[in-house]
C-alpha cells in the first residue's frame, strides 16, 4: 500500500496547495483517491493524471473534501470519449444527506456506491472497513489492510468518535488536527493536535500522521504539540508526503 498526500489544509487551501486529498495505491496498481478537496485535481498531476483514478472515496460532503469531484468526473468523461479510459469512475460516499450524495453521479460517467457503519468493501487487493466519526455529515473514516499492513484514515472527527471500531496498533493513523489547544473552540466537531495524539497513544499507533491544518498556522506547531502526548513517530501530512507500506 502506498499513500501520497495531495492536500492537507482546511477549510481553504494555502496558495499553491489543496484541501484534503490523498492518493492511495495498492500493489496491483489500483489507484484510489481518499477525499477530493479544492486543488486536488490540479496537484495530482505531479503523480498521476486525474483520469487514472479508479475510484474516489468521500468521507462526507463538506466542501473542503468534495470541491473537485465535478472536475474529476469531467476528466473521466473526456478519457472515456477519447478511449483512454475503459470504465466509469466509482465514487463511494455516505448516502446522506441525499441532496449532497447526488454529486457522486454524473451521466453514466460516475457510479455512486454507499458506505456505512461497519461496512466492508474489497477494492483492488485491500479490504476497507468504515466507521462513523463524531462530525456533521454523517462522516465516515476507514481502516484499510492488505493483510500485511494497516492504515486508518480518521477523516474529520470530533472528540466523541468511538475509536473501539478501529483495530489496535495500526501501522499508520491519519488524524485531523484542526486546532492547537490554545485555539480550540468548544462544541466544534474537530480535534486538536493534543487530542489526536491521545487517540494515537490509546490505539498504540506506530505512526501518527497529522492533517487538516488551518492554513495560517505552521503545520510543525501541531506536530510539536502532539509530541508531548504521543511517543511514537509523528509526521505532518504535507503535500508530497509519501508512505510505502508492506
Ligand atoms: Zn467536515
Ligand atoms: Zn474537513
Amino acid at each position: 500500500m502506498k499513500l501520497t498526500v495531495i492536500g492537507c489544509y482546511s477549510p481553504f487551501p494555502k496558495a499553491g496547495e489543496a484541501t484534503p486529498g490523498y492518493l492511495f495505491e495498492d500493489h496491483t496498481g489500483t489507484k484510489l483517491l481518499f477525499d477530493c478537496g479544492s486543488g486536488v485535481a490540479s496537484h495530482i498531476h505531479k503523480w498521476i493524471n486525474p483520469k487514472e483514478v479508479d475510484a474516489i472515496i468521500l468521507s462526507h460532503y463538506h466542501h473542503d473534501h468534495v470541491a473537485d469531484v465535478g472536475v474529476f468526473q469531467y476528466a473521466a468523461y473526456m478519457a472515456l470519449l477519447n478511449g483512454s479510459r475503459s470504465g466509469p469512475l466509482t465514487i463511494y460516499g455516505p448516502s446522506l444527506p441525499p441532496d449532497k450524495a447526488e454529486i457522486r453521479t454524473y451521466k453514466d460517467i460516475s457510479v455512486a456506491k454507499d458506505i456505512g457503519q461497519g461496512q466492508d468493501i474489497e477494492l483492488g487487493s485491500c479490504r476497507f472497513r468504515f466507521f462513523q466519526t463524531d462530525h456533521q455529515g454523517p462522516c465516515y473514516g476507514w481502516h484499510v489492510t492488505d493483510g500485511r499492513s494497516s492504515l486508518v484514515y480518521g477523516a474529520d472527527s470530533g472528540p466523541d468518535t468511538d475509536w473501539d471500531h478501529v483495530p489496535l496498533r495500526p501501522d499508520v493513523l491519519i488524524l485531523e488536527s484542526s486546532f492547537l489547544e490554545q485555539n480550540k473552540r468548544t462544541g466544534v466537531k474537530h480535534l486538536s493536535a493534543k487530542e489526536a495524539a491521545l487517540i494515537a497513544a490509546r490505539l498504540e499507533a506506530k505512526h501518527l500522521v497529522l492533517t487538516h491544518f488551518y492554513p495560517e498556522v505552521d503545520p510543525y506547531q501541531y506536530v510539536q504539540e502532539a509530541k508531548a502526548f504521543f511517543s511514537g513517530k509523528i509526521s505532518a501530512a504535507l503535500m508530497g508526503f509519501h508512505l510505502s507500506l508492506s
